[in-house]
């Protein structure tokens, strides 16, 4: 691995391919830097590189991070894209911009109640099962369209679109599937007139995959920071 600067230089290179191979224009897609089990100097580090957005997993590693990089909080946008349990709710009201992870209407209702007034309306996608894993957190494909209708109405909240971990497959077309699923969900929802503009998905094995089938965010993790130590947990 390079340093994070040529990282991140190697990963908008290949999100500007990726769009190019598919049509699109490459500001049609926004690079989320995977930053959870990273310091927070590695989250400075990329800052200064030119990126603002970062995705973590874990709300309370998150917020250590959140707090000791204060300074620069005007110019990061901070999205959780890892399970949100009810009692950590608040917290993410309070501290995030994004939450990629909201598969409940229970979880929406009160991270509506929770959002502080004073702040912008926090953006959400809902995480959907794509692949049907018994094991994955998400909304089954089904339930996707009144979950979506309902967390719409809520105030204090911007439903922007759909996120999904597919289940991991080896080459192009048998990655493409699952993305394809997720950008025909997207599709449904807007033919029945919600305003959504968001497709979470790709990561730093499945980005391609993802931007030829409408990704407009890709979460990076590996591909700029290197590999991670084992996730020390919630
Ligand atoms: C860790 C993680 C990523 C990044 O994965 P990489 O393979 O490191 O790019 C993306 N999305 C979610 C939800 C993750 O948990």
């Amino acid at each position: 691995m390079g340093s994070i600067a040529s990282n991140l230089q190697h990963v908008r290179q290949r999100i500007a391919e990726a769009c190019a191979t598919a049509g699109r224009s490459t500001a049609s897609v926004q690079l989320l830097a995977v930053s959870k089990t990273q310091p927070a100097a590695a989250v400075r580090e990329a800052h200064a590189a030119g990126q603002h957005a970062f995705g973590e997993n874990y709300v309370q590693e998150a917020l250590a991070k959140i707090e000791a990089l204060a300074d620069l909080r005007g110019s990061l946008q901070w999205h959780l894209i890892g399970p949100l349990q009810g009692n950590k709710t608040r917290t993410v009201a309070e501290h995030f911009d994004w939450v990629h992870s909201v598969d409940r209407l229970k979880i929406a209702q009160r991270l509506s109640e929770q959002r502080p007034p004073g702040l912008a309306p926090l953006q959400l996608c809902l995480q959907v099962n794509i692949s049907g894993e018994a094991s994955k957190a998400g909304l089954a494909p089904a339930e996707v369209a009144g979950v979506a209708q309902a967390v719409a109405a809520l105030p204090r909240l911007q439903l922007r679109g759909l996120m999904a971990i597919p289940e991991p497959a080896a080459g192009f077309d048998a990655q493409r599937r699952a993305h394809h699923a997720l950008g025909e969900l997207l599709a449904a929802l807007r033919a029945q007139g919600l305003a959504l503009d968001t497709l979470s998905m790709g990561m730093s094995a499945d980005l391609e995959a993802a931007v030829a089938e409408g990704a407009t965010l890709v979460r990076v993790g590996t591909a700029l920071f290197g590999a991670r130590p084992p996730a020390a947990g919630a």
